[in-house]
């Protein structure tokens, strides 16, 4: 007889934000070792459901290769691919395959099913397969194993891919198991006259979940045991660095958790708690302690999941929730609070909050309306790719009977990409389709624009969707193809500025550059599209209304400290300020440039013909006028020498100026003819149209915000010369901050004035060669001294007055505001979800991102 040994096969995903742990394999591998029977573990990492690998099964071949001959018992748990599993079997002929988990969803050529903890009948079947002896139906009736301890992994055999490697799991402490949350579905009328049966199904607590309706264990029991499993944490592993808790409900015990932690854990760790809404808010005061605990001692604590689901009432009941909208906002903005208020033990590690946009019966009202709760809140702070956030179905829970009573399950998924429990690394679900074609096509259709363009900014893209699809609602029944194609036709340069909105896409074959950056890209709140004036309007009147420095920054779009200063002094004026000419007026003048262009008031464009009265001139005055925040410009017709402006062309070439003119009498004005003018200009091409393709050419900050993601986009070093967020060099707008044309030109410039005035030149050199934390036209400051250090910015000090805003209440107001945040530290780092200012290696102060999402650091001379 052969000596029975098994192999235990776990899979994950090379996906971040991914809290799933096996924790009770290891312990079943132990209880296994303990009754005699030789085991290994083997977790094989498979590439993302849209990594561009994402085909790429080499792992499992590799996994099949460390198997063969050595096992005839191989055994897998939550495997979300029957083709992983059939690639499998076909390299391992003659191997018994047990699947760990509920048989219902076993893949077909698995030979025996039953759960974890039938830890006997695994030893029986194993040792019945190595000594040739039939399998009987009593192995199957032999006594379950609690399994509730973690286990040191000592045997456990990893097997990655490429070189995305699985996130390192948390140690997992077991509090009170399962979740006492346990609201009958029976009277939730969403499931009135839906057959349940007699048993394997769970009817209290949330409709998808099988874990409700548990009572808690007696709390000194769980504390007991929470404590024993720290101690033994501590003592056979102390290089833990993160700690889950396992427990829906926490806060009874997590204060002493953490005291625990505190007393006897040598180095910081971090602890990830979950729980609902309700509860969290009941326990805000546990939390807080909890939270001054942790920072006493150096640890952290992480809220990675909070059960929120919906933003919808709708969805919420449906859900058999128990909760409110209103509790699940409150349960944000309370998140934010204590990050704001615990900088040190509040963990800014991404958190993962449940949320499901989609389920069989969503309508696209409840799209709507949960993007723009989410939105509104800030949830993409805490919970990444909502777009795609779908039900997982599966058979013990009550929603998928009713699915089943109302005919919306099915073979497959209408689209490869629902497929979450494969996208993610769950156990495999149940497939499922959507009530309402409406809402089938917005699925299909943002998931067709997912291929195409890649990661963009995916809440203004669906909105975008399900509002072509709410005012043609004829139309649902066309293929998604024919109505992506139109979504993007209806949505003209708007859709390249909302593909373009995403930080984290680059243009193919460009090098990645920062790959830690982007390894675990979180969700930007990026600022209002350019064409959308109400927003910016808004911008500029929250930014005017700011009348302490915590509303200054929040008007700026951060989360403020709670304890800024209520009269901050003002920044130190920036000694290297100096007023740049037009040079412009230079390069014409010397022969760079064949034409000029300038839109000046009008004294001043009345001594700039005066001085070039020998050459051609076109001539067109208008009424200026000028948002002194944001830079938004607008103009209206004047009549020849009246208005407030003047827009003035000169050229030697009399054709030139002839052309000119002609196109400003075009009745559909200079913008129809934008290549032309800038090529008389002498702009460089890619530069004018870039320009050309902004959906609003009047608003200068959302030009300069779109110049800066381009930049990042490109990953193109910030050329000090292109510098233009608060001086010019040039007079047009770059395509980048990296262009090399426009480096060229500027660069000649800067030569020509340099033989009149080095000195000058010199100093505006200096003076552009500093990073720039820009918000706006009236809003930014510059950082003296500045290097990089990692992903940090570190600086000798902020300096202020440097925008020429007309403003100076608000420009004094925000500066002052910011001023007392950047003194506290010497290091800046400026993320899509945060701004966090660092003293050494210390966070000294945490500004999340809030709507109007505005605030870049534009690295210039690092
Ligand atoms: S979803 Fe969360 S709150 Fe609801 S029953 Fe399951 S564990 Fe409890």
């Amino acid at each position: 007889m052969d000596e029975p040994s098994a192999a235990i096969l776990l899979f994950q995903v090379a996906q971040s934000r991914n809290f799933i742990h096996d924790d009770l394999v290891p312990a079943f591998s132990a209880a296994l070792t303990a009754l005699g029977v030789r085991n290994e573990l083997f977790e094989t990492t498979l590439p993302a459901i849209d990594a561009a690998d994402a085909a790429d099964l080499s792992a499992v071949d590799a996994l099949a290769d460390r198997l063969r001959g050595r096992y005839t018992v191989c055994a897998y748990v939550r495997l979300w691919s029957e083709a992983v599993f059939q690639r499998l079997r076909a390299q391992l002929p003659g191997v018994t395959w047990i699947y760990l988990g509920d048989p219902r969803v076993a893949f077909p050529g698995t030979t025996h099913a039953f759960p974890l903890t039938q830890v006997e009948t695994f030893a029986a079947v194993t040792r019945a397969v190595a000594s040739g002896e039939p399998v009987t139906a009593e192995m199957f009736q032999l006594p379950h194993s609690e399994l509730t301890r973690a286990h040191a992994q000592d045997n456990l055999v990893r097997i990655g891919v490429g070189r995305e490697q699985r996130p390192d799991r948390p140690a997992v402490v077991h509090g009170s198991a399962g979740c006492a949350y346990g609201q009958s579905v029976l009277e939730n009328p969403h499931f009135q006259g839906v057959p349940f049966p007699s048993e394997k199904v769970v009817l209290r607590g949330c409709s998808f979940c099988a874990t409700g309706g548990i009572p808690r264990r007696p709390s000194g029991e769980v504390l007991a045991s929470v404590l024993a499993q720290l101690d033994n944490l501590i003592d056979h592993a102390p290089e833990t660095a993160r700690i889950q808790l396992n427990d829906q409900n926490p806060f009874p015990y997590l204060v002493q958790f953490i005291e625990r932690l505190g007393e006897r854990a040598a180095q910081p760790m971090e602890v990830l708690i979950e729980t609902r809404a309700d509860w969290f808010l009941g326990s805000m005061a546990v939390m807080e302690r909890a939270l001054q605990t942790a920072e006493r001692h150096g640890h952290r604590i992480l809220l990675f999941l909070v059960g929120l689901e919906s933003l919808s009432q709708k969805e919420l009941d449906l859900y058999n929730k128990g909760v409110t909208v209103e509790q699940n906002e409150r349960t944000v903005l309370e998140c934010r609070r204590l990050r704001r208020r615990y900088p040190k033990s509040y963990s800014d590690t991404p958190a993962a909050f449940g949320f499901i946009l989609y389920n069989p019966w969503t309508e696209l009202t409840d799209i709507t309306l949960n993007l723009d709760t989410a939105e509104r809140i800030g949830l993409l702070e805490f919970r990444g790719q909502l777009t795609r956030a779908k039900l997982r179905l599966y058979p013990d829970t009550a929603l998928f009977y009713k699915a089943k009573h109302e005919g919306l399950l099915a073979d497959r998924f209408p689209y490869e990409a629902m497929d979450s429990a494969r996208r993610y690394g769950y156990e495999a679900e149940v497939p499922w389709r959507f009530q309402h074609a409406a809402t089938d096509r917005a699925y299909g259709i943002h998931d067709a624009m997912f291929r195409v363009v890649g990661r963009h900014d995916e809440v203004r893209m669906l909105r975008e969707i399900v509002r072509f699809l709410e005012r043609h609602p004829g139309r649902v029944t066309e293929p998604v193809s024919v109505l992506a194609r139109d979504v993007v036709r209806s949505l003209g340069s708007r859709f390249q500025q909302i593909r373009h909105s995403s930080p984290g896409e680059r243009p193919a074959g460009q090098p990645r550059p920062n790959a830690n950056a982007n390894a675990n890209p979180s969700p930007r709140l990026g600022p209002p599209a350019a064409d959308d004036r109400d927003a910016w309007r808004r911008v500029a009147e929250s930014a005017r209304a700011a009348t302490t420095p915590a509303e200054a920054l929040r008007a700026a779009g951060f989360e403020a400290p709670d304890d800024l200063p209520a009269d901050p002094p003002a920044l130190p004026p920036d000694p290297l300020r100096v007023e740049v000419p037009r040079l412009e007026v230079l390069a014409y003048e010397h022969g760079l440039k064949p034409a000029l262009y300038l839109t000046l008031p009008r004294a001043e464009a009345d001594a700039i013909a005066a001085r070039f009265a020998g050459h051609h001139a076109a001539r067109v005055d208008y009424l200026f006028t000028y948002d002194a925040v944001t830079d938004v410009r607008g103009r209206a017709p004047a009549a020849p020498g009246e208005g407030t402006h003047v827009d003035l062309f000169l050229s030697r070439d009399a054709g030139l100026v002839e052309r000119a003119r002609a196109i400003y009498e075009d009745p559909r004005g200079p913008s129809q003819h934008l290549a032309e003018m800038g090529a008389m200009l002498g702009y460089p091409p890619c530069c004018v149209e870039a320009f050309a393709a902004l959906p609003d050419r009047s608003n200068n900050t959302a030009i300069r915000y779109a110049a800066l993601a381009r930049t990042r986009q490109l990953g193109l070093p910030f050329a000090p010369v292109l510098n233009n967020l608060f001086a010019y060099v040039l007079p047009s707008f770059p395509c980048s901050y990296g262009c090399p044309r426009a480096v060229a030109q500027a660069e000649a410039v800067l030569e020509l004035f340099a033989k009149e005035q080095p000195e000058t030149v010199a100093t505006i050199r200096r003076a552009l060669a500093r990073p720039v934390l820009f918000v706006d036209h009236a809003r930014l400051v510059v950082l003296e001294g500045a290097r990089r250090d990692g992903d940090v910015v570190r600086y000798g000090r902020a300096v202020g007055g440097v925008s020429p805003t007309d403003d100076r209440a608000v420009r004094d107001a925000f500066e002052r505001a910011m001023g007392a945040v950047l003194s506290r530290g010497d290091g800046l780092r400026v993320t899509d979800t945060a701004i966090e200012v660092l003293r050494g290696g210390e966070r000294a102060a945490w500004l999340p991102r809030r709507a109007p999402g505005l605030g870049l650091l534009a690295p210039f001379g690092l």
